[in-house]
C-alpha cells in the first residue's frame, strides 16, 4: 500500500507540490495525467526520495517517513525505501558498458546480494518476461529504444520491488515502438504488480489504471477510476484538458 498524505515540494521560490494527499491499495496501477509543469514528475520522484519532500507524509509498504523542512531524513531509510521501489526511466538510464543481462543482474548482485549464477538465471528469466531472451548479450547501443526500455523494465523488477515507478516510459519512443513497451507493462498490470505511472498516454491510462489522478499546477485536480476522471467529471478545467487531448 502507498499513501501520501499532505505532501509539500517547493524548488527555491516554487512551489511544485501544494499538498497531495493519495492512497494506492496493493496490486493496483495509479496514473498520474496532467498538462506539462503540473508537478506529476516530481510527485513520482518523491515516491523514492529522487527529490525530497518539504513536508507531509509518505508511506510505502510499511515504511512510513515523515517529512519536515530541513529534517534530514537517516541514510538507512531512504535506501530501506528505494529497495522497494524500481524506477524506469523516460531515457531508460542503462548502463551502456554492460550487455542487456549484465544490467539486469547488477543490482541483484550489488543491493540484494545475490551470487552471480543466482542473479543470472533470474536476469534471463526476466528478460524472457520482457520478449528478450535473444537479446541477453547485446549492449544498450544495438538495441531499439523499446528493446532498450524493456531491459530498463526488466532491471527494475529484478530487485523485486513492492511498487515499480514509471515516469514517462513511452515519450522518448519513435511512435512504431510505444506499443511493445505498453504491452510489458499492461502484462505486468495483469500480474498483480503495484505500480505508479507518469504518462500522456491516455488510452493506455484508460486501460491500465485502477486509479488516475490529473494533476494541475501542483494540486490534485481530480482523482478516482479512469471512468470517473476521464468520461464524468464535470470540473471544467479536466474537461479542458482532456478536451485539448482529442
Ligand atoms: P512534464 O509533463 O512536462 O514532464 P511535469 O508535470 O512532470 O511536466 P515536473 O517535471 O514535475 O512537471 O515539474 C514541475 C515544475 O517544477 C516545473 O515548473 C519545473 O520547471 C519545476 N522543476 C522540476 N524539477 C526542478 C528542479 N530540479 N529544480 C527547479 N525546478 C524544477
Amino acid at each position: 500500500m502507498i499513501e501520501i498524505r499532505d505532501l509539500h515540494k517547493s524548488f527555491g521560490p516554487l512551489e511544485v507540490l501544494k499538498g497531495i494527499n493519495l492512497r494506492l491499495e496493493h496490486g493496483k496501477v495509479l496514473v498520474i495525467i496532467g498538462p506539462s509543469g503540473s508537478g506529476k514528475t516530481t510527485l513520482l520522484r518523491c515516491f523514492n526520495l529522487l527529490e525530497l519532500p518539504d513536508q507531509g507524509i509518505l508511506t510505502v509498504a510499511g515504511t512510513e517517513i515523515r517529512f519536515a523542512e530541513k529534517a534530514k531524513i537517516p541514510r538507512k531509510t531512504v535506501l530501506g525505501l528505494r529497495q522497494k521501489t524500481g524506477m524506469v526511466f523516460q531515457s531508460y538510464n542503462l548502463f551502456p558498458h554492460m550487455t542487456a543481462l549484465g544490467n539486469v543482474m547488477e543490482g541483484q548482485i550489488t543491493v540484494q546480494r545475490r551470487s552471480r549464477e543466482e542473479a543470472r538465471s533470474r536476469g534471463l528469466e526476466l528478460l524472457g518476461k520482457v520478449g528478450l531472451s535473444d537479446k541477453a548479450e547485446a549492449y544498450p547501443h544495438q538495441l531499439s529504444g523499446g528493446q532498450q526500455q524493456r531491459v530498463a523494465i526488466a532491471r527494475a523488477m529484478a530487485v523485486e520491488p513492492e511498487v515499480l515507478l514509471f515516469d514517462e516510459p513511452t515519450s522518448a519512443l519513435d511512435p512504431e515502438l510505444v506499443g511493445e513497451v505498453l504491452k510489458v507493462i499492461r502484462q505486468l498490470a495483469s500480474e498483480g504488480m503495484t505500480m505508479v505511472i507518469v504518462t500522456h498516454e491516455m488510452k493506455f491510462a484508460a486501460d491500465v489504471a485502477d486509479l488516475i489522478v490529473l494533476m494541475d499546477q501542483g494540486f490534485i485536480l481530480e482523482q478516482g477510476s479512469p471512468q470517473q476522471v476521464l468520461k464524468q467529471s464535470q470540473n471544467p478545467r479536466v474537461r479542458q484538458f482532456l478536451n485539448r487531448l482529442s
